[in-house]
């Protein structure tokens, strides 16, 4: 929360960097930053400001997030692929301690709220492929270009361009930059001794104020509100947060990704490169496709999520192949391109054995030790019996996606494998 090394409570009227930008209202949050719409009085434009908290850690991932994301900018001067602009970066100093900031382009809502949006219905085929180009185009990018794994894709983390933009049609959006702390706050003057709970009152307060002066908040969430439909709203999106993306050569962290997003690969513990981005890439198609996540386990009786997770991509994609079941593939890999002799072989698979998960998950025969009677229900059947999709639909859309899901990674498409299918031509 908001105390030292947490948040910085920020509220509509706050300078940033020496006053160049203008805090507007804040546009959402993650478990390391508050995230602000701002107004940058040197280019006259909106931005989005992100306010990391500022512990060390925080401060770390901040730095970090910043050097891939100058990576991705320098390779990209049209800003064409699809990837989060950073803009510019700065440290503030607030009452909870020294915040890294971010400056980025401002963009529309995620694919998490246009997902609710449709009430979890779906979105439509088209808008699905729409969105699936703008992401391999981002993910080709940042895969074969730039080295970088993203680690974390999820809904969330995927932000539509906006239409209604303020920073492109401030006329249209009706949005006029607030400038000053608005009149009649209670902003005035010192906040350090204000206990949260006071804080997060008066910016309520504060925020009712601003709307009263019918301020327009821009993104999509009015415009869904009033149509219920998407027609004429461009699905072009853009892949956001890096805070823990990762050079493809210089991994950090075992187990990576949010849950319903996390690949096999991951979860057995066997290493992995961006081919388990394009795992949750897939699992996202499916979701903005059906409206319901791909795969949610859950903590069953005798077995761990983990257990459930392998059982439920086993009952949609089918038994895994021993090579997964068995060894790390991050071990087999490396021996095979710096070519140990045959007679250590032996040796590193023992070690990969037994650096992984997965002989305690599974048997001999490649088997789930704990859950037993798997129900067979492969994708393309799922499509047409639960979600009403016609035969020709389930088969396009499943022969599209079956590939990335491929248990073994280094069988899985690349995003600019994927470009090319014809279901996206
Ligand atoms: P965290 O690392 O804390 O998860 P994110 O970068 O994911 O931070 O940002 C948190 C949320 O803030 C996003 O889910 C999104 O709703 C909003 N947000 C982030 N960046 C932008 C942006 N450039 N434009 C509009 N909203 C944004
Ligand atoms: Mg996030």
């Amino acid at each position: 929360g908001y105390r030292k090394g947490g948040y910085h409570a920020a509220r509509p009227g706050d300078r940033f960097a020496g006053g160049r930008f203008v805090a507007q209202r804040k546009l959402g949050w993650g478990n390391f930053s508050t995230v602000w719409l701002a107004y940058d009085t040197l280019h006259s434009r909106f931005v989005a400001l992100k306010i990391q908290k500022s512990a060390r850690d925080y401060s770390h991932a901040a730095l970090h997030e910043i050097e891939l994301l100058s990576a991705v900018a320098q390779g990209d001067p049209t800003n064409s692929k699809c990837v989060l602009r950073l803009l510019d970066h700065f440290k503030h100093v607030g009452p909870n301690g020294h915040h890294v900031c971010l400056v980025t382009e401002f963009l529309g809502d995620s694919l998490l709220r246009l997902i609710r949006y449709n009430r979890n219905k779906g979105i439509g085929l088209s808008r699905v492929k729409e969105i699936c180009r703008s992401l391999l185009v981002g993910f080709d990018y940042l895969h074969r270009e730039l080295g970088i794994i993203h680690t974390d894709l999820k809904p969330e983390n995927v932000l539509l361009v906006s239409t209604i933009n303020p920073a492109k049609d401030p006329v249209r959006s009706g949005f006029a930059p607030i400038l000053d702390r608005p009149v009649g706050s209670h902003y005035r003057g010192t906040v350090i001794s204000f206990s949260e709970k006071m804080l997060k009152m008066r910016a309520r307060r504060a925020v009712a104020k601003i709307s009263q002066r019918r301020v327009s908040l821009g993104g999509f969430a009015a415009e869904f509100e009033k149509e219920r439909n998407l027609d004429g709203i461009s699905l072009k999106c853009k892949i956001v947060d890096f805070g823990n993306a990762c050079w493809a050569n210089q991994q950090l962290a075992g187990e990576i990704q949010t849950r319903q997003y996390r690949a096999p690969e991951v979860i057995i513990g066997s290493g992995y490169s961006c081919s388990a981005d394009m795992w949750s890439f897939a699992c996202i198609a499916f979701e903005l496709a059906t409206g319901d996540l791909l795969f949610a386990p859950k903590n069953c009786q005798g077995c761990s999520e983990d257990e459930d997770h392998l059982a439920l991509m086993m009952e949609t994609l089918g038994k895994m192949p021993r090579k997964v079941t068995a060894v790390s593939l991050i071990l087999f890999s490396l021996w095979s391109a710096i070519g140990i002799p045959p007679d250590l072989v032996f040796v590193v698979v023992q070690i990969a054995i037994s650096g992984t998960r997965s002989k305690d998950y599974f048997d001999r025969h490649g088997d789930l030790k704990r859950i037993r009677r798997l129900k067979f229900w492969p994708l393309d059947c799922v499509l047409v019996e639960r979600y009403n999709f016609t035969e020709a639909d389930a088969q396009g859309f499943a022969d599209f996606l079956r590939p990335i899901l491929d248990f073994i990674p280094e069988n899985r498409p690349s995003a600019a494998q994927c470009l090319k299918h014809p279901w996206l031509n």
